[in-house]
């Protein structure tokens, strides 16, 4: 079986509601969601980033929301700022949920590539803490607090407004060049990211922050869930421009499966053609090179593709790439190498 490292999954959002039961959620799975651990044995997923992510609180319009989801053109109004005193409760219930796992031997806390390569030599499942949106870190203490915990990914914001920058509106069709750039706190963060060796995700940025972080940042560019903004004219996918600077860094874009992200209607309703994952793959190689595609599954975070429904389903995705004429090399630096090379590169 073909190892796959996954480079997003909202899974910490489940573990940490089932309270007591969440090392049996991860062993064993309780037949909902995307992803378990047993589901990761049968579908070859060997890790993967642990987003914690705090929810904003529940709009009054989300059935009408997910209506306009599914029938575009639409552009959803941001969610409110969330202040770091309401951020860090829930931010440390997942963070804590995630040690709660390592410590029962149910998965390994990755924090170094070294640590990486040999968890997943050793028949290990490889967890990187990663957050998706940084409302929970209000300094640069907080951010080294942060890193001892564990954490060695960041996404400084999620689609919403941040002390840090700007997060994209879900919006198709649409640009992602909505809001203004970082602020001085995001810029500071990505040159305390830099120095900790933490690395910076590009994904639900907008377009003048992405910019920034090409022009400031001294790590690869990384942005770890989207999709092609040419094939599916989302506010959350990367054009070409993006994705060219992106190869120019050595970076690396892993595929989100959001079925609302790949199809060419951007209607969030189940993808039904898995070859619509094969023309991202291959927009991504043809600007990226070999070395710059990977997986980010958005697993527990997203309506998955019809044929690809949770991690077991991984192999069909794998199969629907050899029969598309990818080779084994290629395959396996998509499926898991690409990922290890650019944390390598990234961490220190
Ligand atoms: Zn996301």
């Amino acid at each position: 079986m073909i190892p796959i490292f996954d480079g997003h999954n909202d899974m910490l959002q489940r573990l940490v509601a089932a309270g007591p039961d969440a090392a049996r959620l991860w062993q064993q799975g309780d037949g909902t969601g995307h992803l378990d651990l047993a589901r990761a044995r049968a579908g070859g997923l060997v890790g993967g980033f642990f987003a914690i992510w705090v929810p904003s609180p529940a709009h009054p319009d989300e059935a009408a929301h997910l209506h306009q989801m599914e029938n575009p053109p639409f552009a959803l109004p941001l969610p409110p700022e969330i202040t770091p005193e309401a951020a860090l409760p829930p931010a440390f219930a997942q963070a804590a949920t995630l040690h709660h796992l390592h410590r029962a031997g149910l998965l390994t806390i990755v924090t170094g590539a070294e640590d990486l390569r040999a968890t997943i030599a050793a028949g290990g499942f490889a967890a990187v803490m990663h957050m998706e949106g940084a409302e929970a870190i209000r300094d640069e203490d907080a951010l080294h607090l942060w890193h001892a915990m564990g954490l060695r990914s960041v996404g400084p914001v999620w689609s919403r407004p941040t002390r840090h920058g700007h997060g994209v509106p879900f919006a198709f069709p649409a640009s992602p060049d909505l809001g203004g750039p970082l602020t001085p706190a995001g810029r500071a963060l990505v040159a305390a990211c830099n120095r900790l060796g933490i690395m910076l995700d590009l994904s639900h940025l907008n377009e003048a922050g992405f910019d920034d972080i090409a022009r400031l940042s001294d790590a690869p560019l990384v942005a770890s869930h989207s999709a092609v903004h040419a094939l599916c004219p989302s506010s959350r996918n990367l054009t070409d421009r993006q994705l060219r600077q992106i190869a120019d860094s050595g970076g690396l874009v892993g595929l989100n499966f959001a079925s609302g992200f790949l199809r060419t209607d951007g209607r969030r309703l189940p993808l039904e053609d898995i070859g619509m994952m094969l023309r991202h793959l291959d927009h991504l190689l043809s600007i990226l090179g070999e070395g710059g595609v990977a997986f980010g599954s958005d697993f527990d975070g997203a309506l998955m593709p019809r044929e690809v429904p949770d991690a077991a389903a991984l192999p069909r995705l794998i199969a629907a790439m050899q029969d598309h004429g990818y080779g084994d090399a290629l395959i396996r630096r998509i499926a898991c190498e690409n990922w290890l090379s650019v944390l390598e590169r990234t961490w220190r």
